[in-house]
């Protein structure tokens, strides 16, 4: 059994694409394995700018309450 995530669909094994909308399921997975990649991609970057946001946040804090200081 093949599975159709377009039709939401199971379809026989022996098809080489979806009967009613003729997406292979081979490209499909590939689709698929193409979007979680770029997932991955995405999540990694989020780590990057919080690793470098909250020390640059905290750094900001500081220099502020330098200012402050000076001031005062
Ligand atoms: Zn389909």
């Amino acid at each position: 059994m093949k599975y159709c995530r377009n039709c939401r669909i199971f379809y026989s094994s022996q098809a080489a694409a979806c009967p009613k909308c003729g997406v292979s399921y081979e490209a499909a997975k590939a689709n698929e394995i193409a979007e979680g990649e770029a997932d991955k991609r995405r999540v990694r970057r989020d780590w990057i700018w919080l690793a470098v946001g909250i020390p640059l946040f905290i750094g900001l804090i500081y220099l502020l309450i330098k200012l402050f200081d000076m001031i005062g």
